[in-house]
């Protein structure tokens, strides 16, 4: 650049040799997305490479997604963190209620209603943590149990049937149990408040309606709807 006039005042700028340089580009690495799967809840997340790293420097040995970076479940109290997801109950309302019957029994818009009432509801509960992209819960039972600045295992389940009820099952489906799918998610709540344990193929809580009066047609499965995930509802 050089001097320019302003008005009758002249202003002088002093010449300056710019260098310019290509910019130091990592081949393909900065545009390629890498998908990996957290330790803790399994989420599979598509990372480039600057998230990489830091998911990676604060994960050591084993890889964590942010998200459970974000709320210190990579740390040795991930113990006193129960995983629950009603996802199973959102796949067969998609599936069966919408996807797979003639007659169109819910729309994506009711089942996202469905999905939003029971994420206010928990997250009521403090103790409640949830992940929009996996539909996973994250209950911390440190600081559930009887002594002072704890609540009640009461309030856990009190909050986890109230999510329920939003769901209007016994609506949608009238054969449906829902003393049983109480009963299931009862016993593991307990067994997980009293020993901090989870069976090592079922580290989540996530209750199907099998045996709680729900049909299984032949295009679904009880046992894969409890994977079920939010890009097959949102796109
Ligand atoms: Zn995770």
């Amino acid at each position: 650049m050089t001097g320019f006039n302003q008005g009758n005042d002249k202003t002088l700028i002093d010449s300056q040799t710019v260098v310019l340089s290509p910019k130091k580009v990592d081949k393909g690495e900065l545009s390629e997305k890498i998908y990996y799967e957290c330790f803790f809840c399994g989420k599979r997340s598509g990372l480039y490479t600057a998230e990489r790293r830091l998911c990676e420097k604060l994960s050591g040995d084993k890889f964590y997604c942010s998200f459970c970076l974000r709320h210190n479940l990579h740390q040795k109290s991930n113990r006193n963190v129960l995983v629950l997801s009603l996802r199973s109950i959102f796949a067969y309302y998609y599936y069966e209620k919408y996807l797979y019957t003639a007659n169109r029994e819910l729309w994506i818009s009711e089942i996202m209603d469905y999905i939003d009432a029971h994420e206010s509801v928990g997250l009521k509960n403090p103790v409640f943590v949830y992940d929009t992209d996996s539909f996973l819960w994250f209950i911390d039972f440190s600081k559930v149990g009887k002594s002072g600045k704890k609540i009640r295992v009461n309030e856990v389940l009190k909050t986890i049937i109230n999510m329920l009820v939003c769901l209007n099952l016994e609506h949608h489906i009238p054969s449906v149990k829902t003393g049983k799918l109480y009963h299931k998610i009862y016993d593991a709540i307990m067994k997980f408040y009293r020993n901090r344990y989870r069976p090592e193929d079922k580290r989540m809580l996530i209750p199907t309606l099998k045996d709680c009066g729900a049909w299984e047609s032949k295009k679904f499965s009880f046992d894969w709807s409890r994977d079920f995930l939010p890009d097959k509802i949102y796109g």
